[in-house]
């Protein structure tokens, strides 16, 4: 395949990518995942993330928020393991995730800065940095360089020309394709067909529809996408098959629904992943 080229992803490409789930399969073999989301002013960034990784067949999904979203989480979500977000995290505390996620409404105070500096610096695991921790990035653009592990980014337009200065002629895809391979990142550029890169090899989600123009969609495809990295996929494998999944589930639901709401996506996840496996 030629650099540069970009190629559709499909439904018989998620096909083929989609692992079956193992007759002996336990929890913890398809990951113990991180999501840092939420905070007293955005909850619902925090439980849409969360309830997307659960449905997306990770194995154990913790959330660390504001106890705001803590003391509710059990009510709207049982499945996830929700604890306060502490002062600061160590080595010891971050080592026994196999995927992390930070930034679905972590808001931008000095608290969120400290605490997404923490994760990155004492992490070692594959990580997906969405919404403010794309933002907090995007001052501290060096944190991506010195990355030893594989890192996704997840902007939407607005996100990604805070990360990276384009003039209005410049060709997207082609500045995109170039960020990822400059910052050896993962770079997962949201909208109608969104793209996938890793500088070298480029995707077009061939699913997604107009309905899915909501708020919160996107938290809802990070957890999908935290839930994949931490079971068994390479990280653009993760990133592919989150995308096409995401969209293909809000098809399903906008055949016969004006708008496709993030909860119900994630309802309909297990249901759509039948349908493609
Ligand atoms: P965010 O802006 O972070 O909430 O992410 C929005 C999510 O919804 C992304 O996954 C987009 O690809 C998807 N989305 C939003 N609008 C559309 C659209 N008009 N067509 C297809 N997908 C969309
Ligand atoms: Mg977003």
């Amino acid at each position: 395949e030629q650099a540069g080229l970009v190629k559709y992803f499909d439904r018989s490409d998620a096909r083929k990518m989609l692992k079956e789930r193992k007759y002996d399969g336990y929890k913890n073999y398809y990951g113990v995942d991180l999501l840092v989301a939420g905070s007293a002013q955005y909850k619902g960034a925090a439980l849409l993330a969360t309830k997307g990784a659960v449905a997306s067949g990770a194995g154990i999904v913790h959330l660390s928020s504001a106890k705001e979203v803590v003391d509710i989480m059990p009510l709207y979500l049982p499945e996830a393991i929700s604890e306060i977000r502490p002062g600061s995290y160590s080595r010891e505390m971050l080592k026994k995730f196999d995927a992390i996620c930070i930034g679905p409404g972590m808001g931008l105070d000095m608290d969120a800065y400290h605490c997404f500096i923490d994760v990155i610096e004492n992490s070692t695991c594959p990580l997906i940095i969405d919404a403010d921790g794309l933002t907090i990035l995007s001052n501290n653009l060096e944190l991506l360089d010195r990355q030893q592990r594989p890192i996704i980014l997840t902007p939407h337009l607005g996100e990604f020309k805070r990360l990276c200065d384009f003039s209005g002629d410049d060709q997207l895809t082609e500045v995109a394709i170039n960020f990822a391979k400059e910052h050896h990142c993962i770079l997962v550029l949201k909208g109608p067909h969104t793209l996938v890169t890793d500088g070298k090899h480029s995707y077009k989600n061939a699913s997604g529809n107009k309905a899915m123009a909501v708020g919160g969609m996107g938290d809802t495809l990070a957890g999908m996408m935290t839930a994949f990295l931490g079971g068994h996929y390479q990280a653009i494998e993760a990133a592919i098959l989150a995308v096409y999944i995401h969209g293909f589930t809000g098809d399903l639901i906008a055949r016969d629904h004006y708008t496709v709401l993030p909860e119900e996506l994630s309802k309909m996840i297990p249901h759509a992943m039948s349908l493609i496996g």
